[in-house]
């Protein structure tokens, strides 16, 4: 195991900064003092920073020492997102949320933490043959932080070898890691379905077309998606999260509306249950005289990680957390995530980090009582700073 302490002297800093992060958060592209906090830690270590790109994210960029840092080419990009979520805060501590429905909830707030001190000690001791930008992204959370910082050409001003990008991950206990190549995050689309009858009064319903239990067989018959066309041994799920319709008990509305996403590991399933979506809204609701309407919003691809890279990344968790608190085939999770953007285009790998549960299982990201473990955050760090000179050293 490599040797953590190098970080003791940032490490009260750090955890200051990340729980003040936690007690200000802000919402996605509204990352606005969470930047200008990032800027100062960053300009304090000597870096240049280049603002803008996603409006709100921001780019500090470090050169090594060695021989080849002079080379643009001989780069690579650490990525951590900034946002929060429109969740209440249900913790006391003194460094619970201090804005109303807005949470450091999925952890983002270590994840800057982290990457801030994987650059302090690079900074201190900067013997890598290349150079290092440090991205802080926003909007993770839905917003497509990623794919806009991309669009503002990021990856155009700073082209770079690889990405590479750490979740914090509450289901795997604090000090281990873990990766895996291939899919490790699913992609996700949002859907709505629109069913559109004909209204009229509860007691006449021949007179109508009643969109109510015409929602619920499509609900139902959603739940036979999965199970009948994806191959067991893949992964895809489809969850109706929300149904709408009507006012009061003695009039059937015209329409009802479904709202739902899925998810799937492999991009030719996720097209798959779409098309299945499609199928089943249209053709139930015409079974029953009526229509149905389907609209699909643009989500996040799978995140694929790259063979090698991923490799790499698991050589490198090896030897900061130990052979055993390693995983190079951790299991892959049906959340997403918008660093998909980066490794369609990007070769890199997207790890976990272990946040463990601090005794309370079943408190997992989102939850109104999460909270970044502040004893992982040496472990993060070092991570980052052994990637970086890993990275180089063997290239
Ligand atoms: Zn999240
Ligand atoms: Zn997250």
């Amino acid at each position: 195991m490599s040797d953590r302490q190098a970080i003791g002297p940032y490490l009260g800093s750090l955890v200051a900064f990340r729980r003040d992060i936690h007690a200000n958060p802000e919402l996605q592209y509204a990352e606005h003092r969470t930047a200008e906090k990032i800027e100062s830690w960053l300009t304090a270590l000597g870096m240049t920073i280049n603002r803008g790109f996603g409006q709100t994210g921001v780019v500090a960029t470090l050169r090594g020492t060695g021989l080849r840092a002079s080379d643009p080419n001989c780069a690579i990009a650490l990525r951590a997102d900034m946002d929060a979520l429109p969740v209440q805060e249900l913790n006391a501590f003194a460094h619970a949320s201090a804005v109303p429905n807005c949470m450091h909830a999925c952890g983002h707030d270590g994840h800057i933490a982290m990457l801030l001190g994987g650059a302090a000690l690079l900074a201190r001791h900067p013997t890598f043959n290349g150079t290092v930008h440090f991205v802080f992204q926003p909007a993770e959370e839905g917003g497509g932080g990623a794919r806009s910082m991309m669009d503002d050409g990021l990856f155009k001003q700073f082209p770079v070898q690889a990405v590479f990008a750490l979740h914090n991950w509450p289901a795997l206990p604090a000090g281990q890691m873990g990766v895996r190549v291939g899919p490790i995050m699913a992609a996700a689309n949002r859907f709505v379905v629109t069913v559109h009858g004909t209204g009229g009064h509860a007691a006449r319903p021949h007179e109508t077309v009643d969109p109510i239990p015409i929602a619920c067989s499509i609900v139902t018959e959603l739940q036979r998606l999965v199970s009948r066309n994806v191959d067991p041994l893949d992964s895809a799920v489809v969850t109706v999260g929300r149904v709408d319709a009507g006012t009061v008990a003695n009039i059937i509305p015209d329409t009802a509306t479904i709202h739902g996403t899925c998810r799937a590991l492999r991009p030719e399933t996720q097209s798959k249950i779409l098309a299945g979506v499609q199928r089943i809204a249209t053709h139930v609701a015409i079974a029953h005289g009526a229509t149905a309407e389907l609209t699909v919003t643009a989500g996040y691809p799978a995140t694929v990680n790259h063979g090698q890279e991923a490799m790499f990344m698991a050589s490198v968790m090896k030897e900061v957390a130990g052979e055993s608190n390693a995983h190079d085939d951790i299991e892959p999770a049906l959340t997403a995530e918008d660093f998909g953007f980066m490794l369609e285009e990007i070769p890199g790998a997207y790890g976990f980090i272990g946040n463990g549960t601090d005794g309370r299982p079943g408190v997992g990201l989102h939850n109104p009582t999460y909270d970044f473990n502040d004893d992982i955050l040496s472990l993060g760090a070092t991570f980052w700073e052994r990637l970086v000179h890993q990275w180089f050293a063997t290239r």
